[in-house]
């Protein structure tokens, strides 16, 4: 699968350096948006966004929900983001989308 490096730079190579991407926010409450070149054919790559961190959204690569032993609260994070803690110790994966 190529990436978003890949993307950019196979694109800056044909003189194609404008990007367009398009956000949405699902019922999830997840934030994610695709890019595409501007005005060009192209790829179309789509990333989900938590905070900083964005990471490719595709099968294998989806939301992780970790949970606390202790008190059973839960929150999704991204794979590669920080994971949470609560009562002093990090959250542990429940489960894979
Ligand atoms: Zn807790």
């Amino acid at each position: 699968m190529k990436s978003l490096e890949e993307y950019l730079r196979e694109n800056f190579s044909k003189g194609i350096i404008d990007h367009a991407i398009r956000a949405n926010i699902d019922s999830k409450d997840i934030v994610s948006f695709y890019i595409h070149p501007a005005g060009h054919n192209g790829d179309t790559l789509d990333y989900i966004v938590k905070r900083d961190n964005i990471a490719r959204l595709n099968y294998s690569n989806a939301i992780i929900t970790v949970e606390c032993e202790q008190c059973g609260k839960q929150y999704e994070v991204v794979p590669g983001a920080h994971i949470p803690i609560c009562h002093e110790k990090y959250m542990h994966e429940k489960a894979v989308i």
